[in-house]
């Protein structure tokens, strides 16, 4: 028999240590609390890094996951699955595409969008029209070729030759983006708001300029949507309050609640050119997690919780303000929706890290994007009771953080 008693520490003893977990084993969810293993409770401000967007053990959630466990997991895509069709069949209602693919996870979806744009322009446009251009600080995932097109090149580097034809511009550089767009150019990439490159949002012209340029020489635009899709920005995608209408998006994170799943949503002349064979995927589109995304998709494009989004943004910027007017601590607050990012100012410059080990410290989850800022991605529909108590909380781990500078 093995031991089967863990703790935080048997982590450095079994896994492999590309992560550097809390010091607390959460066992147990419910709604936007957490509990760890000696019963101590966290607010749940992380949301399962922007994935659990109607909370832990939705009870509606609960039902399709015991229905559908008991009667189809898996079948292999040698076969279709009512659920997959029922899934595709609402996203493309609810948005401007009429094809769909599904994969297992963000950087698949990415890596699925990828491979259709390279294969689109050497059909249409021949060999050479092959140039991704991304942006810096951006993230797409960690596949070889997502890390690469990712603009944070310390995920990429070390690991041998990567993939050719990528260019990375800064972020919301209009004139830059018009400059290197060309007849070379198969693809733009971009997510509408950054997430883990810092909470910083897409300015509206440099969207429009971005869907131009690529209109002006027969490239695609990709929306990668992983983060701020599926109504985490307060609109079910949050290309839909902007004027740009993307070629493909991609979607995984909130898309299952935590059941991995992940979709590249594009239009039928844009999916013609991905024959059959030319990609797949053993799990991708698994009837277990497809039903439980067409509920959350079902459950989040209901514009009443989406307005509900809208409102608890507001009432944690209210509150982030308020911890600035006592601590002075942040240079910006900013982020759409339920997608927020505290960056600090000056005084505590790289210590991201310092106010999340203090909150959890208080029972706080929560997230930074880079060592400067504070993120905040909870549940789409967490109780304001929940809030309430959470900002309480941090309020006391930031007197541990803060109190004695002032
Ligand atoms: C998280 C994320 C990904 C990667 O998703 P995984 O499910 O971790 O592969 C890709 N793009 C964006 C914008 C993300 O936030």
């Amino acid at each position: 028999m093995t031991d089967q008693t863990v703790t935080r520490q048997t982590f450095d003893e079994v896994m492999v240590p590309v992560f550097s977990p809390a010091p607390f084993v959460p066992v147990r969810g419910e709604g936007s609390r957490v509990w760890d293993a000696n019963g101590r409770d966290y607010v749940d401000f992380a949301g399962g890094i922007a994935v659990t967007a109607l909370g832990h053990a939705h009870p509606e959630l609960l039902k399709v996951l015991h229905d559908q466990g008991a009667k189809l997991w898996h079948i292999g895509n040698g076969y279709t699955n009512e659920p997959v069709l029922r899934l595709a069949r609402r996203l493309e209602a609810l948005t401007f595409a009429d094809r769909a693919f599904f994969a297992n996870s963000g950087a698949e979806a990415n890596e699925a969008a990828l491979k259709l744009a390279r294969r689109v322009a050497f059909e249409r446009h021949g060999a050479d029209k092959f140039e991704i251009v991304s942006f810096t600080q951006s993230f797409h995932g960690r596949t070889f070729f997502t890390v690469s097109v990712g603009g944070q090149p310390k995920y990429s580097e070390g690991f041998g030759p990567v993939p050719q034809g990528i260019v990375h511009l800064p972020f919301n550089d209009i004139d830059a983006a018009r400059r290197a767009i060309g007849k070379q150019t198969c693809a733009v990439i971009v997510e509408p708001v950054q997430g883990e490159g810092g909470v910083i949002p897409a300015d509206p012209a440099f969207l429009r300029a971005l869907r131009e340029a690529c209109d002006a020489h027969g490239a695609l635009l990709i929306f990668d949507e992983v983060q701020t899709g599926v109504g985490r920005t307060g609109h079910l995608y949050a290309y839909q309050d902007t004027d740009v209408t993307p070629d493909i998006l991609t979607t995984a994170k909130a898309l299952g609640n935590g059941f991995p799943i992940g979709a590249m949503l594009t239009t039928a002349d844009l999916a013609a050119h991905f024959k059959v064979g030319v990609h797949g995927t053993t799990y991708g589109g698994n009837p277990l997690a497809a039903a439980i995304a067409d509920k959350v998709v079902e459950l989040i494009s209901d514009p009443a919780l989406l307005a509900g989004v809208r409102s608890r943004s507001d009432t944690i910027k209210d509150k982030l303000a308020k911890l600035h007017e006592r601590f002075d601590v942040f240079a910006e607050v900013r982020g759409k929706g339920l997608l927020i990012g505290a960056e600090l100012n000056e005084r505590y410059r790289g210590r991201a890290k310092d106010f999340l080990a203090a909150a959890a410290n208080r029972g706080v989850m929560m997230l930074i994007a880079g060592p400067d800022v504070l993120r905040f991605a909870p549940s789409l529909v967490m109780p304001a009771a929940d809030l309430n108590d959470g900002f309480a909380r941090l309020e006391r781990a930031f007197e541990d953080v803060a109190g004695a500078a002032r």
